[in-house]
């Protein structure tokens, strides 16, 4: 008996090799039929003896490609035809877009062997790849992914490409951004009035030599370009950090392999996974002291970003042995998203890079690397971007389509379609016009690759972001502004598909509350429609509001007066915490008029003010910075338990740090050690926030917590509750792939608005 069945697969099975691993196994099983792409997935149907189609489908599972991620989603039963063979057929588009978008994927090592091969066609050639790997969302235009809907349309393939490219046997088969020297892309050094530099050898080997030499040189990459210096050269790091006006945030560090890494830095097997992963993000990893990177790369802190290479030409920059390690950072000013064409970089970075590594190779959709850490033995996505955009997080529960603006700072939005959330690459701040136009791109790329266009807008709650107001100039039915706190525990339950009511910790730096004060260390009984606030850090006041975000030595004042009232500025003097042009008594009347002094709740901004009092920064020129620089004093030092208070008001509990400042204040006086003292510090901010989730628990009886917000981004704490908690008898739910930080933002924010959409949608019923 003869069977004829068609599958409809969906998942990651396009751009990764799965029709040729598809027509392999067909012809292995003896099966005829074909395969072809279409918008909603991958068809195949095969025709053959029963128990074949079953072996067939078996291992279509069990061996697909590395990068493939397949679900069967439809199966249907056919007459059987007889043809005499099996096919891949061309792409077909079909109204309902469902195929998705793979990720761009670092060089594999088949593609690394051929290219250090003198004998291959394709030695030394910077555009390399194969069906399993190479770049792919970064120069898709449209889907269905195929070459004349990428970048490479413009690459006609050579004969010897073709026959690869038609082979089902070759490991190009089918590979859309298949190159070679011959019809490929090509490579060019210029310098900043955009003048081809050549010199006897490769523009690559030319860029080595001037990196040697200590210049900056703008590298177009996977999805921008980069400004890279050789990352042994202080000079030349900080001559970069100058001109690109970014004087102290650490900038991430790209080494040749892992055993390179290794001598940089500690690193254990789930880190050494991340940093060999396809995705290849930059890994946050504790520095071992004596290497010889730079002291500029990360001043102050005791990690530094590590990534490895993912394209041929990061690979050939280190070919010849030349250079070490280079610092590769975003290309462009501070807080502007990534260059892209090579114009747009020679004009935009001509102050900054002296030379430009480009090519002809287009980038259609911006991609800054990700940014990942190991918290607790478990890997954490800080950025979720290249190597992981735009593959779609798997949700508990269907949703109508919702477009999420996400917040103000670490923009990234997020498109969810039916039980599924895509979320955009990294957007950044958007403080510039230039960062408020790739919002719009990133609206339009996600609509573009789902082919939805959501009728269901969220936002901030926050009037003033510029998302916020983009979500309100948008011609949608429905705008959903949605409190920043509750975005962020609801982001840490969709990620973890959780749908039932947690207890929410949501420790961030800041966020506009229900109460028109600024939150941020809160504790939500939470649920995917609304919450309710249990508790939160007492009030104090942040002088001169935003301003202190750049200046805690304001907060650290604040946190005085309310710790000490009216004699605040004894201990204030003593600890020489106000700068010269800015006296006591001017602070004093500003605090006692409450003269643009916002109260806050804010975990994030008590962690500053702390830093202050401590003597370790009264400026910061990053945010976060000085929480940073305390977490990493806290990793040297042994703390001890401080006091702290929970009271009651009404139903609210609230944590009063008061007693905490006034000891800390007092250790130092007795000249307790910066490091014992940010230790201690963490202990009992991780102590009083156990302590509250267990007087809320016993009231609630809620046992399963959600932790999010910002400042779980600092090990010592994230690890720190996770440990106590879990002594204390709590579940809790941490982030993973979505980001903990305001990156996270925009998930949170659709679910949300899509769960209210739909319950009032069912109320109709
Ligand atoms: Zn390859
Ligand atoms: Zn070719
Ligand atoms: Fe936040």
């Amino acid at each position: 008996m003869i069977q004829r069945i068609r599958y409809l697969f969906t998942g990651i099975v396009q751009g990764v090799g799965f029709r040729p691993f598809i027509y392999r196994l067909a012809r292995r099983h003896v099966l005829v039929g074909w395969v072809r792409n279409d918008s909603a997935g991958v068809y195949a149907e095969v025709e053959g003896i029963p128990s074949h189609i079953a072996d067939f489908i078996c291992d279509v599972t069990k061996t697909s490609p590395p990068m493939a991620e397949v679900h069967v989603a439809q199966t249907w039963e056919l007459p059987p035809r007889g043809e005499p063979g099996f096919a891949i057929l061309g792409s077909e588009r079909s109204p309902a877009r469902k195929a998705a978008i793979t990720p761009d994927i670092a060089t594999c090592d088949n593609c690394l062997a051929e290219m250090k091969n003198v004998a291959d066609r394709r030695h030394h050639y910077p555009f390399i790849n194969c069906t399993n790997c190479g770049p792919r969302l970064t120069i898709i235009r449209d889907i269905p992914y195929d070459r004349q809907r990428t970048s490479m349309a413009c690459f006609p393939l050579c004969p010897d490409c073709q026959q690869e490219f038609d082979d089902p046997a070759n490991r190009r088969f089918h590979a859309q951004p298949n190159a070679c020297p011959t019809c490929g892309p090509v490579l060019r050094l210029l310098d900043r009035q955009g003048q081809e530099i050549t010199s006897g050898g490769a523009p690559w080997q030319e860029a080595v030599r001037l990196l040697q030499e200590g210049a900056i040189v703008a590298i177009k990459g996977l999805g921008g370009f980069h400004l890279a210096v050789a990352a042994d050269n202080d000079h030349a790091v900080q001559t970069l950090r100058l001109r690109k006006h970014r004087p102290e945030k650490p900038l991430a560090v790209m080494l040749p392999d892992i055993e390179a890494a290794r001598r940089y830095a500690h690193i254990n097997t789930e880190e050494e996974r991340l940093l060999v992963s396809p995705q290849r993000p930059i890994v946050l990893l504790r520095q071992r002291p004596g290497n010889d990177l730079a002291h500029s790369i990360a001043p102050g802190m005791d990690t530094v970003g590590i990534m490895l290479p993912y394209t041929p030409l990061h690979h050939l920059l280190f070919a010849d042995g030349f250079l070490t390690a280079l610092v590769l950072t975003s290309a462009n000013r501070s807080d502007e998203p990534i260059c892209l064409a090579n114009r747009e970089a020679i004009q935009r970075l001509h102050s900054i890079a002296d030379y430009f590594l480009v090519h002809n190779r287009d980038i259609l959709v911006r991609c800054d690397d990700s940014i990942a850490a190991v918290y607790a033995g478990e890997a954490m996505l800080l950025r979720r971007s290249r190597g992981l955009t735009p593959k779609p997080l798997p949700l508990a529960t269907s949703f109508p389509p919702v477009l999420a603006l996400g917040a103000q700072m670490k923009g990234q939005i997020c498109l969810l379609r039916h039980d599924e959330a895509v979320i955009s690459p990294h957007i950044g701040d958007l403080e510039t016009p230039l960062a408020r136009d790739f919002l719009r791109e990133n609206i339009d790329l996600l609509e573009n690759i789902t082919e939805c266009h959501p009728d269901i807008i969220a936002c901030d709650l926050h009037p003033d972001y510029y998302s916020s107001q983009a979500a309100s100039r948008m011609t949608a039915n429905t705008i959903i502004p949605v409190q920043h706190h509750h975005a962020h525990i609801v982001s840490c339950m969709a990620e973890n598909q959780v749908t039932d009511p947690v207890l929410g910790l949501a420790m961030d730096g800041t966020g506009l509350g229900t109460d028109g004060r600024i939150w941020g260390g809160e504790f939500l009984l939470t649920d995917m429609l609304s919450f309710q606030r249990l508790g939160h850090f007492r009030y104090f006041l942040l002088p001169g509001g935003d301003q202190a975000i750049r200046q805690p030595w304001r907060t650290a004042a604040a946190l005085l007066f309310s710790a000490f009232g009216a004699a605040w500025q004894d201990p204030a003097r003593r600890l020489s915490l106000l700068p010269m042009d800015f006296p006591a008594p001017a602070l004093h009347q500003m605090i006692e008029r409450r003269v643009n002094c916002p109260e806050t709740s804010s975990l994030g901004r008590l962690f500053d003010g702390v830093a202050a009092i401590l003597g370790l920064r009264g400026r910061v020129s990053f945010e976060g910075q000085a929480a940073m620089e305390l977490e990493a004093s806290a990793g040297k030092g042994k703390g001890v338990n401080l006091p702290y208070e929970i009271t009651k008001e009404g139903t609210v509990f609230i944590l009063d740090c008061r007693p905490m400042i006034r000891a800390l204040v007092d250790h130092v006086f007795l000249g307790a050690s910066l490091a014992d003292q940010a230790a201690s510090f963490h202990q009992t901010i991780i102590a009083a926030i156990t302590d509250m989730a267990g007087k809320i628990a016993s009231e609630t009886n809620i046992r399963r917590l959600a932790l999010s917000g910002g400042c779980f981004q600092n090990r010592i704490l994230l690890e720190g509750c996770l440990a106590s908690l879990s002594k204390a008898g709590f579940t809790a739910l941490r982030h993973r792939r979505v980001p903990t930080n305001d990156g996270g933002i925009a998930l949170g924010q659709a679910v949300i608005a899509g769960s209210r959409m739909k319950k009032e949608g069912s109320d109709e019923i």
